[in-house]
């Protein structure tokens, strides 16, 4: 497969590999919540429809026998409509074409750990069957379980007239028929070395993944940060979070595990901080280090070529 393989990590014993499900276009003010665009728009600069360069990050893990992936990112079942929509890029199978340059199929992993159901995480779970739109859907990890925590299915399968946009029943209603959808209730260990954890507020059981080995640690914080700007600061929150007040307080307490442990953070959404290690100064603001920075083309939202 062309291309330059994703970042790949060694976290002690494991490695990881930050895939990407590609960069999309998406409302900047939906980002950013209550913060005014005029304090925003100098952390991501929008375009004159008011869009931001938005990436879909996704986690391969791999730990002993086990490759485990977080998250699946928009997938490629929307039709023309919502693709303009979402301002998704043209290519189809952008995870599986990251997967496959990191040097695996989709055969291969072992486990595909939800941090929540919402489409844009979600969507790649499942793929039209023999590629007919409309039709049957089929698993994209026919080897996988499927991890989601219980009441994040609860939500999804009984949405609100919020909730409905972005949850998709053609995302995981086939892996109920296969089999392939496991459960769980609150924080769970998958092995020595990786472990979710909770962190209510973007939805009420979203999950964040700790990988920790032989003193490192990483942290894929999902939708807790999406931007290395909203760890940074605690009322940036995204008006997409259905409870912004216990997000803020999911940041407070992933905050302190943080400067504990000195994790590498992976932000899911950042158009441009792929990877940083936060650090909190004398005067008790809190800063992210950046270590993998993108295209910095992606930071002048007029000119990207979406
Ligand atoms: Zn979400």
């Amino acid at each position: 497969m062309a291309g330059t393989a994703p970042p790949r990590l060694q976290i002690g014993e494991t490695t990881c590999h930050i895939l990407s499900d590609g960069k999309h276009r998406a409302d900047g003010g939906a980002f950013f919540g209550v913060v005014p665009r005029i304090l925003w728009e100098r952390v991501v600069q929008p375009d004159a429809r008011n869009m931001i360069p938005v990436d879909v990050r996704c986690l391969l893990i791999e730990t002993g026998d086990q490759k485990i992936l977080v998250d699946t990112g928009h997938g490629d079942k929307f039709d023309a409509r919502l693709r303009k929509r979402y301002g998704l890029p043209p290519e189809r199978e952008r995870l599986i074409a990251d997967l496959s340059r990191a040097g695996f199929a989709p055969e291969d992993v072992t486990t595909v750990l939800m941090t929540h159901l919402h489409a844009d995480h979600a969507g790649g779970m499942t793929r039209w069957r023999d590629q007919v739109e409309g039709g049957p859907v089929e698993p994209v990890f026919p080897n996988a379980t499927y991890i989601v925590q219980g009441r994040e299915y609860d939500a999804a399968t009984h949405p609100n007239e919020r909730t409905i946009a972005t949850y998709y029943p053609d995302n995981w209603q086939v892996l109920t028929g296969t089999g392939q959808l496991c459960m769980v209730m609150g924080g769970h260990d998958f092995g020595p070395h990786v472990r979710t954890e909770t962190a209510a507020g973007h939805t009420d059981s979203l999950q964040v993944v700790w990988v920790e080995s032989e003193g490192e640690s990483l942290l894929f914080l999902g939708d807790a940060a999406n931007f290395a700007v909203h760890l940074e600061r605690l009322p940036w929150v995204p008006a997409f979070d259905e409870m912004p007040i216990l997000s803020m307080e999911a940041k407070k307490r992933l905050r302190t595990q943080i400067l504990e442990k000195n994790p590498l953070l992976v932000f899911q959404h950042d158009p441009r901080v792929v990877t940083g290690r936060l650090v909190q100064s004398a005067d008790e603001r809190f800063t992210v280090v950046e270590e993998i920075v993108e295209d910095p083309a992606w930071d002048r939202g007029r000119d990207a070529p979406i």
